[in-house]
């Protein structure tokens, strides 16, 4: 799998500051930053959502849901519905360590003088 190609346009992402992650079910892909703009106007038509897992949204997501996750699981609060959400919430976790893992930590941060005409 070439990870560091972006599904929408199948161009090269160059670092970080340009790459989106994105997830849909159990899949997760890497988009440029304005290609996902245009992925994001295509939902409208075409069925399934991707929702941004890296950015500051993503990191909003993850740390409510490790607090959800450790206070369904460390508490008896709705007992054992309360252990299934707290697995569940841990699921856009997992996602974010993947999303890292796999596309994030192989680029570099930030590359200077690159084109911005490339999209
Ligand atoms: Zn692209």
């Amino acid at each position: 799998m070439k990870t560091k190609m972006c599904r929408y346009c199948y161009k090269p992402i160059r670092d970080r500051d340009e790459l989106v992650t994105a997830s849909s079910w159990f899949r997760i892909r890497p988009f440029h930053y304005r290609c996902f703009e245009l992925v994001e106007q295509d939902m409208r038509t075409i069925a399934g959502t991707w929702t941004p897992v890296n950015g500051r949204a993503g990191m909003g997501t993850v740390i409510v849901m490790v607090l959800l996750s450790i206070w369904m699981l460390t508490t008896t609060t709705l007992g054992a519905i309360g252990d299934l959400i707290g697995v569940l919430a841990l699921y856009p976790v997992l996602l974010r360590v993947v999303s890292f893992l796999i596309f994030e930590r192989p680029l570099p941060k930030y590359i200077e003088n690159k084109r911005n005409d490339h999209y």
